[in-house]
C-alpha cells in the first residue's frame, strides 16, 4: 500500500528531473512510510526511501515505518541528508517549500552547496487527494465514532445550557469511545452567535427558542472527521426553519450532484445556486467544502474558484451555509467519499431540524 503511495511522486521526478524529495511534514511522512510520531524527515530517490529520526523515535520507526530504511542522525539531521546526498549522487533534490521555514532552507542550502534544491510546491500535497481504501476505511471509522459521540449527548443540548458545556461533553463521548483527540475547536455557536460560522464554542447560556450549530470532529489513527448539525432548543421562529429548509436542501442537491468528473467549482454552484434563487446569496459567503484526511482541511478545495474535478476516492465535505448578521445562521455538513458512480456518505448525525 505505502508503495502504492509512493507512485504518486513518479510525476515529481520526472516533472523536475528530481533524484529525491526530502519531506519534513509529519503528514506527508505519515502517509509515505507510515511514522506517526512528531519528529522526523523523509528522503525518498528513485529506488531507495531512508527515514531519519534521532535516538527518542527509533524504536517506534521500527514498529511503524514501511518501505524505508531508519537511519538514527545525530546530532545534526542534516549532516545525516548531506551524506545520502554524496553517497547516492542526488544532484537535484525537492523539498516542501510550503513546509520548509527560511531558515531550514538556507541551512540546508548551505551544507549542499554542489547541489540543486528544487522548491515544489503545495500542489506536492496532492499525492494524498485521492484516498485508498485503508485511508477510506479510517475516514469512515473515525466519521461515525464521532455522529455516535453527537448521538448520545443530544439530550445534553438545551437551554439553560452553556456552548462551552456541550464541546466538552462532545469531546468527553469522543474520547469515551476511543478518538485519540478532537479533529479542531468545536463550533458550538447559538442564537445570533449564529451568524459567525466560526463561532467557537463560548460560555453564552443558550435561550429557548435558539438555533444551535454544532461543528465537530474527532481524530484517530491520524485521520479526521468533520460534520455540523444545526438543531432548535425549543420551537425555533418561522424564519430560522426557512432558513434551515433552505441549506438542508442545498445540501442535499449537492450531495446528489457528486461523483466523479464534476468540477469542484460547479458542484459549489450547485448548492450556491440554490441559495441564491431563494434570496439568500449574500448570505453563503464561504466554499462548499474541502477535502479531509491527515488533515481536517486539505486539497480539493470546493469553492467558486476551484480548478479540480472530483476523482473516485476524495473525501470531501460537503458544507453549505446561511449566516444572517443580527439573527443567526444555519449550517449542515456531511463528509462524503467519491465512489464511481457517485459518493458515500460517512457521517451519519440526523440532518433535519431537530426540535431538542
Ligand atoms: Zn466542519
Ligand atoms: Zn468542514
Amino acid at each position: 500500500m505505502l508503495k502504492n503511495r509512493r507512485c504518486s511522486l513518479n510525476s515529481f521526478f520526472e516533472e523536475y528531473t528530481l533524484d529525491a524529495v526530502l519531506f519534513t511534514d509529519l503528514r506527508n511522512i505519515r502517509y509515505l512510510c507510515g511514522f506517526s510520531g512528531s519528529e522526523g524527515a523523509l528522503l525518498v530517490s528513485r529506488d531507495s526511501a531512508w527515514f531519519l529520526c534521532d535516538s527518542r523515535y527509533t524504536a517506534q520507526a521500527a514498529e511503524e515505518v514501511t518501505g524505508a530504511e531508519i537511519l538514527e542522525c545525530a546530532p545534526i539531521r542534516i549532516d545525516t541528508i548531506v551524506a545520502l546526498a554524496h553517497e547516492h549522487q542526488l544532484e537535484r533534490i525537492g523539498f516542501e517549500a510550503a513546509h520548509t521555514t527560511v531558515s531550514a532552507f538556507r541551512k540546508l542550502s548551505e551544507k549542499l552547496p554542489g547541489v540543486e534544491l528544487v522548491e515544489l510546491g503545495a500542489n506536492l500535497d496532492e499525492i494524498r487527494i485521492c484516498k485508498d481504501s485503508v485511508e477510506i476505511d479510517r475516514l469512515a471509522d473515525v466519521a461515525t465514532l464521532s455522529s455516535l459521540a453527537l448521538a448520545s449527548i443530544l439530550s445534553e443540548i438545551k437551554p439553560g445550557v452553556r456552548e462551552i458545556d456541550i464541546a466538552l461533553a462532545l469531546e468527553l463521548e469522543m474520547r469515551r469511545r476511543g478518538a485519540d483527540g478532537k479533529a479542531f475547536d468545536f463550533i458550538v455557536a447559538s442564537g445570533v452567535r449564529g451568524a459567525m460560522p466560526h463561532g467557537r464554542a463560548s460560555d453564552k447560556i443558550i435561550q429557548s427558542g435558539e438555533l444551535v450549530t454544532i461543528d465537530f470532529g474527532a481524530l484517530k489513527d491520524g485521520y479526521h472527521s468533520d460534520e455540523t448539525v444545526t438543531v432548535a432548543c425549543g420551537e425555533p421562529e418561522s424564519r430560522a426553519r426557512e432558513i434551515h429548509s433552505i441549506v438542508r436542501t442545498a445540501h442535499d442537491l449537492a450531495i446528489c450532484a457528486v461523483r466523479p468528473g464534476i468540477g469542484c467549482k460547479e458542484l459549489d454552484e450547485v448548492a450556491r445556486s440554490y441559495i441564491r434563487e431563494k434570496g439568500y446569496g449574500d448570505y453563503f459567503g464561504h466554499g462548499l467544502g474541502h477535502g479531509i484526511g491527515l488533515e481536517v482541511h486539505e486539497m480539493p478545495t470546493l469553492s467558486p474558484r476551484s480548478v479540480t474535478e472530483l476523482e473516485e476516492g476524495m473525501v470531501v465535505t460537503i458544507e453549505p451555509g446561511i449566516y444572517l448578521p443580527g439573527f443567526g445562521g444555519v449550517r449542515i455538513e456531511d463528509t462524503v467519499v467519491v465512489t464511481g458512480d457517485g459518493c458515500r456518505v460517512l457521517t451519519s448525525a440526523d440532518k433535519q431540524l431537530l426540535v431538542l
